[in-house]
């Protein structure tokens, strides 16, 4: 049999050293240790050992150690032995109660304070859905429609609140609010869906989704230092931008079906809807199909989900059948703002299009108060016939711009079939919102924040947007010495040196089979 490990003996000499005047343990205590002792000797089970040094532990830490119990530590090294044996991994007894499970309970402390506030202080849609239902009712009284209406593309559009007066009748606004809404609104277009404004909830003074949707004072106030938009400088032929050689985007519309206060477009978006002309998509497909190195296409907006299921089918197909193009994305928020959009059809056109090459949906969540049952479905079902959701939030002010928001934004749309792609630092470019915009590094902190206590695959990259998407991750890598990389581990803060790979050994041409 082989030696019992470092932290096995160390966990041994610690319940068995003497600490000046022993303690005696109580009746009922002994009793205690008796049991866990004879279920350890008898029962083929690791957690009866564990159970057993936990609480020799305990008694230790109390100042009473295991002889006191008339246990020898023979009896213990039989234990360990016997712990080993069973487990699959022969994980020791030392290591498990002596490191693992205290390396858990320190872990454990990182996210406490998340765990109980996330669903006060970011609720989700799901959570809140007594509410949103009950605003609904309400909602769907007041503007009178029925119930194919409300769950159905066009009503929601034919029902979409678009002035104060409307939108005073069904949210609390005060006279001073209404007053400036109908100032900013000669500049620049509101539009709510009904199902979008049943996730306003009252009371709450900066609500997520009214911040979102509704135009403020501040976005005339700010304007004056308007620095144009990506526009001439960006879009090599009609409805083309391209910043990279192989990735493209198409603005396949000006439509939204809910105009957003942050919108990185709002000089283009929402000013009049106008579909665009064939002829129009003739010539970016031709510009895509002219350039051999094209091999990625968005097709963005506005938003891809308001054009028509026809429309949609014949671009889709129309990429597909240029050979170098081997992916296509959709740019969309229409699963949070309209759900009902997503109807079989265009389930079906998605995955006829993925059957030829890859389809990913891009979205934009901001808030977990955004996935609701009914957007959490949308967004199933598309990822049953896509082969990726992703998520590009927008850091606001005010709607994600904590930990506790941005992690359960992150959680609940992982939830909702929906994985985090960026974190956009809001732009400098549009002086119309500049209220939203945050701090470069308070949304390098929330997003460094994330590493080691949610799921790798739940952390977005953080991302500004300066002619190109530039990642801003601090660096963790603190520095070399000689050979060995010294790294930071970002949920703790603790540095570990990394040995780098032999750079003359990575340099040699003659490895692997190239040696024979
Ligand atoms: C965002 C964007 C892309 C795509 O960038 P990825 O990093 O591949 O997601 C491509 N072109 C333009 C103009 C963009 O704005
Ligand atoms: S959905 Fe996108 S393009 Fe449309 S208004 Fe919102 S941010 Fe702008």
């Amino acid at each position: 049999m082989s030696d019992l490990d470092r932290y096995t003996v160390e966990l041994l000499d610690s319940l068995f050293k003497q600490q000046g005047t022993e303690k005696r343990p109580k009746p009922n205590e002994l009793q205690e240790i008796a049991d866990l002792f004879s279920l350890a000797v008898t029962r083929e089970k690791t957690g009866s050992i564990v159970n057993l040094f936990r609480s020799l532990i305990g008694f230790r830490n109390r100042g009473i150690s295991a002889a006191a119990f008339d246990i020898t530590r023979e009896q213990l090294v039989e234990l360990a032995y016997k712990h080993q044996q069973i487990d699959e991994h022969m994980v020791s007894i030392g290591g498990r109660v002596g490191q693992a499970l205290q390396i858990v309970v320190r872990a454990d402390t990182r996210v406490e304070e998340y765990l109980a506030r996330k669903d006060v202080e970011a609720p989700s849609g799901i959570e809140l859905w007594d509410t949103i239902l009950a605003n609904q009712e309400r909602i769907k009284k007041k503007l009178a429609m029925t119930d194919d209406d409300w769950n159905s593309f066009p009503g929601q559009i034919r029902h979409a609140i678009n002035s104060v007066d409307e939108l005073a009748g069904l949210i609390d606004l005060s006279p001073a609010a209404a007053e400036d809404i109908i100032r900013v609104t000669q500049n620049y277009r509101m539009r709510l869906t009904p199902y979008y404004t049943s996730l306003i909830m009252a009371g709450e003074v900066n609500d997520p989704i009214m911040l979102q949707s509704i135009p403020t004072g501040e976005m005339v106030d700010n304007a004056g230092i308007e620095i144009p938009p990506v526009a001439a400088d960006h879009s090599p032929a009609r409805l083309v931008d391209q910043f990279y050689p192989r990735v493209v985007t198409i603005k396949s519309t000006n439509m939204c079906a809910m105009y957003c206060t942050h919108c990185l477009r709002i000089a283009h978006i929402g000013k009049k809807d106008k579909m665009f002309s064939k002829e129009a998509y003739g010539e970016a497909l031709d510009y895509i199909r002219s350039d051999k190195r094209i091999r990625d296409v968005l097709v963005t907006g506005g938003d891809a989900f308001v054009l028509p299921n026809s429309m949609l089918r014949w671009l889709l197909a129309e990429l597909d059948s240029i050979d170098h193009v081997k992916l296509k994305r959709l740019g969309t928020r229409v699963p949070v703002t309209v759900p009902m959009r997503i109807d079989e059809e265009l389930l079906n056109i998605l995955e006829e299009s993925n059957d030829r090459k890859p389809v990913r949906v891009v979205t934009q969540i901001n808030t977990a108060r955004e996935i609701t049952p009914v957007s959490r479905e949308a967004f199933k079902n598309i990822s049953g016939r896509v082969c990726a959701v992703l998520n590009q939030a927008v850091l606001l002010r005010g709607i994600n711009d904590s930990r506790v928001k941005m992690w359960k934004l992150c959680e609940t749309i992982q939830e909702a079939y929906v994985r985090p792609y960026y974190i956009f630092n809001c732009s400098y470019r549009n002086p119309q919102f500049v209220h939203f915009r945050v701090p470069v590094e308070r949304g390098r902190d929330i997003v460094e924040s994330m590493y080691g206590n949610i799921s790798g695959d739940a952390i977005p990259r953080y991302i500004a947007t300066a002619g190109g998407k530039i990642p801003m991750h601090r660096s963790n890598v603190m520095g070399r010495e000689g050979d060995e990389l010294i790294l930071r581990k970002p949920w703790s803060g603790e540095e570990v040196r990394y040995p780098d790979a032999d750079r003359k050994e990575y340099e040699r041409d003659d490895f692997s089979f190239a040696r024979y």
